[in-house]
């Protein structure tokens, strides 16, 4: 599959390589480096954060054979059978598709064993809010007690479903999504070890549409690249390729909206879905952009929380935009293009759902009623 063909190849193996999570690498390497390494840890955050990477370097670091620094050397036998996934010191357990008593109960049985060739057995526990309730009972167990050779790192989407008993028991490591910059930066460095050429306006669009997640977002470059071949990357291709929808149409759009033209927005619609355009994205960012505009007029203050999403150029336009509504009417128009959404979703007509909601807002701005 060429959506994970990036991912993998370029999956962090170092803890220095691991972008945007600096407070957890910084706690984490600081703990390897005076030798206290706790028995479990909880990795909370969003999925495609990181955890699971962040786990796999622990195990290593932990189990390195060379021990002239805190990062795993990624030479030495430890290090490569737990790189090529044959490591008999690292178990990772899906706790999504076992999640019950029998496994923990045979996972408590492996506790006991010491470790094959390094000096800790490393348990992983994907997924750990999944376990079932006796599943975690047995799980606690161990955590009472751990042997000094294991070391149990739960990872979770949804640290509020841990027991609370369970949660007194681990160290807490908090993973966020990644800032804009960050995966703008990691697509960079992926950019020029590929020896592709692309601009960073290209990045931040990818970059944008991935939401925080870096996995989403390598494995839309690796699409991208897999089309374009070796020739330069734009962002023209970028929207071409992935479907995206830049915010720069959503600023036209919403132009023809201030100015009352229903007609024109209308058949930019029309040209829109000709083009193959997904309604849906565009609808979306509708939203996004409409958003953005309500912050700013409410107070210019808020553009600081929107700066990310915008070039400087974008954030000038939209400051003058927002001029052009009333705050009522920019949260009218919000609810009107989250409506549409909704109903478009589950439309035979999303076309025509787009539509109505743009006559709509162009009506009420025609007769003043806000
Ligand atoms: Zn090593």
């Amino acid at each position: 599959m060429i959506n994970l063909v990036l991912y993998r190849k370029y999956r962090p193996q170092k803890f220095s390589e691991v972008v945007g999570q600096e407070h957890v690498i910084k706690t984490l390497t600081s703990a390897l480096k005076s030798g206290k390494v706790a028995h479990a840890y909880l990795f909370a955050g969003p999925r495609g954060t990181g955890k699971t990477t962040v786990a796999r370097i622990l195990a290593k670091a932990v189990n390195c054979l060379d021990d002239s620094s805190y990062e795993p050397c990624n030479k030495c036998e430890s290090c490569l059978d737990i790189m090529d996934g044959r490591a008999m010191d690292l178990i990772e357990i899906d706790a999504a598709s076992n999640r019950g008593i029998e496994e923990i109960r045979e996972l408590r049985e492996r506790v006991r064993f010491t470790p094959t060739r390094g000096k800790y057995k490393v348990f992983v526990i994907d997924e750990a809010h999944q376990l079932t309730k006796d599943a975690f009972s047995a799980l606690l167990k161990t955590l009472e007690e751990p042997p000094a050779h294991v070391i149990f790192i739960l990872a979770t989407t949804e640290p509020y479903k841990m027991l609370p008993t369970i949660l007194s028991r681990v160290q807490r490591f908090d993973f966020r999504k990644f800032s804009l910059n960050d995966i703008v930066k990691r697509l960079e460095m992926i950019a020029g070890k590929e020896g592709i050429k692309v601009n960073e306006k290209a990045l931040r669009i990818i970059a944008l549409n991935s939401e925080g997640h870096m996995r989403d977002a390598e494995s839309m470059f690796g699409q991208v690249i897999a089309f374009c071949g070796d020739k330069e990357i734009g962002v023209e291709d970028i929207e071409n390729i992935l479907g995206i929808v830049d915010i720069n149409l959503a600023i036209k759009f919403i132009d023809l909206l201030a100015q009352k033209k229903s007609a024109e927005a209308l058949t930019f619609i029309d040209k829109f879905v000709n083009q193959g355009y997904d309604l849906v994205q565009f609808v979306e960012s509708l939203i996004t952009y409409s958003r953005i505009l309500l912050l700013v007029r409410v107070s210019r203050d808020l553009s600081k929380l929107v700066k990310e999403e915008l070039s400087a150029e974008q954030l000038n336009t939209a400051l003058k935009q927002a001029e052009q509504f009333s705050i009522q009417e920019l949260s009218k128009t919000m609810e009107i293009f989250i409506e549409a959404l909704y109903r478009m979703k589950h439309s035979s007509f999303p076309q025509v759902e787009a539509e109505l909601a743009t006559v709509e807002i162009c009506e009420r701005h025609y007769s003043g009623v806000v």
